[in-house]
């Protein structure tokens, strides 16, 4: 029964693939399998075992996404153990121990530090995309 409905999940969405390509040094940006290298003529191409297919253009644009989103995804990370052990460093003070506390702020903070330093350089480099991409349409 199981076995049906994976089935039918494939099916739905993406057809059952054939890998007739080499496995590729990339990854799927979509589902993180390995990548095969499919060549029609001059074309280069790479498709998944699920079976997401990218051009050369298409795969760059997916990586790009993909680094975005994992990026903004260590930003939220970064903020909320900041925030964690920012509630632990008041804890600590609560209980006297200051030299502690301390350590937790000092960390805390360097959390922060790192997440700030993701955002710009997150922020600089779309900027830096946005002018390249004008410089292209012009
Ligand atoms: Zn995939």
């Amino acid at each position: 029964m199981a076995h049906q409905k994976q089935l039918k999940r494939r099916n739905s969405k993406f057809p059952i693939v054939r890998h007739t390509g080499k496995p590729s040094v990339f990854t799927c940006p979509d589902c993180q399998g390995t990548l095969f290298i499919l060549h029609e003529g001059s074309l280069v191409q790479f498709r998944c075992r699920i079976g997401h297919l990218y051009s050369p253009e298409s795969m760059m644009e997916a990586q790009d996404e993909n680094v975005e989103r994992l990026l903004w995804s260590a930003i939220r990370a970064l903020e909320e153990q900041s925030e964690y052990i920012s509630q632990m460093a008041q804890q600590l003070a609560k209980l006297t121990d200051m030299h502690r506390s301390g350590e937790y702020v000092t960390k805390s903070l360097s959390s922060l530090q790192k997440a700030d330093a993701i955002r710009k350089l997150l922020t600089d480099g779309l900027s830096k995309s946005a002018e390249v991409a004008r410089s292209f349409s012009t």
